[in-house]
């Protein structure tokens, strides 16, 4: 009760200071102080419609018990653009363990990022507490809620504050802005309301230090850039590209996630470039990089990587699934086919263990980078294995392999391997032929190739020893 009131007094005098600042801020004025602006239902033009039920059944929960509740960052960035939001944010002033007891499917998560996710059904709402930047807290703080370190990464952020605070400690203007259910008013702090309507992405504060603070914001940065078709505001550009390295400190597990956010949410393509344009994908995919960087280079790995983009981009406004191993299957191929083929050259391996060591040692090094989780880096090595079966279709091989669980994402990558230009004389347009035709036309199709297609093993020379029963299978 007593909370209940002191949110009410707090609520009321903050309004009574706060200014009502008229618009808008030049190009390249630094945001950093909290400047309110209301946005009304009439000017701002969200429909109710699509706001989402269960995030606005949390924001009334949180302010029936006397708490401040929002929705905001992505989802009202997304819905004043028209867009459909992929997820709902609240942020409250409740602190994490106040705001947990109030759901009953609440769960508090987090250690470095306290906070509460309710669960509605397969609908998961984020519930975040107002958090302040570092600077304002005193030093004893500093170990018990907030952590920086030397290079001023934040390792820790559990430092709370007010609406004004939280909204200057966000990464972009057009990601600090908050809907109250209850006056239907969009409330930005940050000027970003003008930076959306222009087009424009402004991190708020000092864009070096706040890069430093946490370099995935670079990649935010590109994500958002090529998902909204914003430009970057040059001040908040320019310190991208000398900071990329420092993404190379980041939790792996933590960028394959960005990673995926980047390239399987529909603009991949647009992504990508963003990526190379930053030089940010050298940090992402180092061996891939390298390759790009090579004179010598003999396949189309930049093509493959664009035929893979533009397909997933496909596949997914058509609303077709997408699975990151088929993605990281083609990104990372060349890498482990050229140094399948060196192994092989070098070290007189058969191609089959070459392949399985090139994929060790290519995936190794890549889950430094992006942790790619074993439910993924098993089929990723099993779609490149199916690349050196997929020429061996004699006798019963062709309809074997067809039964193979990874056959259609094998098959895929060898179309896109051909059609971004790799001579693979015709395979492809086999391999598509045989799927299409019937059972006897198969059958034509395959004793067409035992005359041309000797088989690769040379015959054995006739042993003196009895001949080993065969199996049905392999005749
Ligand atoms: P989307 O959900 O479309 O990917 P988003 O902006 O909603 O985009 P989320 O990761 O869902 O991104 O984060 C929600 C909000 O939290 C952001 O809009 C931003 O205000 C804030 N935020 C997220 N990550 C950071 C960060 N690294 N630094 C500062 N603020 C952040
Ligand atoms: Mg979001």
């Amino acid at each position: 009760m007593l909370k209940t009131i002191s949110n009410a007094l707090s609520k009321v005098f903050r309004s009574q200071t706060t200014d009502l600042a008229e618009d808008s801020t030049p190009e390249s004025e630094m945001i950093t102080t909290a400047n309110k602006r209301l946005i009304t239902e009439d000017q701002h033009n969200i429909s109710k419609r699509y706001l989402d039920d269960n995030a606005l059944k949390v924001a009334y929960r949180l302010q029936d018990a006397g708490f401040e509740g929002y929705l905001v960052g992505g989802c009202i960035r997304d819905l004043l653009l028209d867009k459909k939001p992929k997820d709902f944010d609240v942020a409250t002033d409740a602190h994490p363990e106040e705001a947990a007891e109030l759901f009953r499917r609440g769960r508090l998560i987090g250690r470095r990022f306290k906070l509460v996710h309710v669960r509605y059904g397969r609908d998961l709402i984020e519930v975040a507490t107002f958090r302040a930047s570092h600077d304002s807290q005193s030093e004893d703080a500093e170990n018990e809620h907030g952590k920086q370190c030397d290079s001023g990464m934040i390792l820790r952020d559990n430092v709370y504050g007010t609406i004004e605070d939280d909204a200057l400690r966000r990464d972009f203007t057009v990601n600090a802005l908050y809907y109250c259910p209850k006056d239907h008013c969009v409330y930005d702090f940050a000027n970003g309301y003008e930076d959306l309507k222009k087009g424009v992405l402004r991190m708020i504060g000092n864009p070096e230090s706040r890069y430093k603070e946490d370099p995935v914001r670079m990649l935010r940065a590109a994500r958002f850039a090529a998902k909204l078709d914003f430009t970057i505001d040059p001040a908040s550009e320019s310190p991208i590209r000398p900071l990329a390295p420092m993404l190379k400190r980041i939790a792996p597990a933590r960028l394959f996630d960005e990673a995926l956010k980047l390239l399987q949410s529909g603009h991949a393509v647009k992504s990508y470039q963003q990526l190379q344009r930053l030089e940010l994908f050298e940090p992402l995919f180092p061996q891939v990089h390298e390759l790009l960087q090579r004179s010598d280079l003999d396949v189309p790995l930049e093509k493959l990587i664009d035929n893979a983009l533009k397909n997933t981009d496909r596949r997914l406004a058509q609303r077709k699934s997408v699975t990151p191993a088929f993605l990281f299957a083609a990104i990372l191929w060349y890498p482990t086919q050229r140094l399948m083929q060196q192994l092989v050259r070098e070290k007189k391996m058969p191609p089959l263990p070459a392949l399985h060591e090139a994929a060790n040692q290519v995936l190794a090094a890549q889950v430094k980078s992006t942790a790619i989780p074993r439910r993924f880096s098993t089929p990723i090595r099993e779609i490149w294995e199916m690349q050196l079966r997929l020429p061996r279709r004699q006798g019963n091989r062709a309809h074997r392999l067809m039964e193979m669980p990874r056959f259609r994402a094998a098959y895929d990558l060898l179309l896109l391997r051909e059609n971004s230009g790799e001579n693979l004389n015709g395979l492809s347009q086999w391999w598509t032929d045989f799927q299409n035709a019937n059972a006897s036309s198969q059958d034509t199709m395959i004793n067409g190739l035992e005359k041309t297609d000797k088989p690769r093993r040379p015959r054995r020379r006739k042993s003196n020893r009895p001949r080993q029963e065969r199996s049905g299978n392999d005749s």
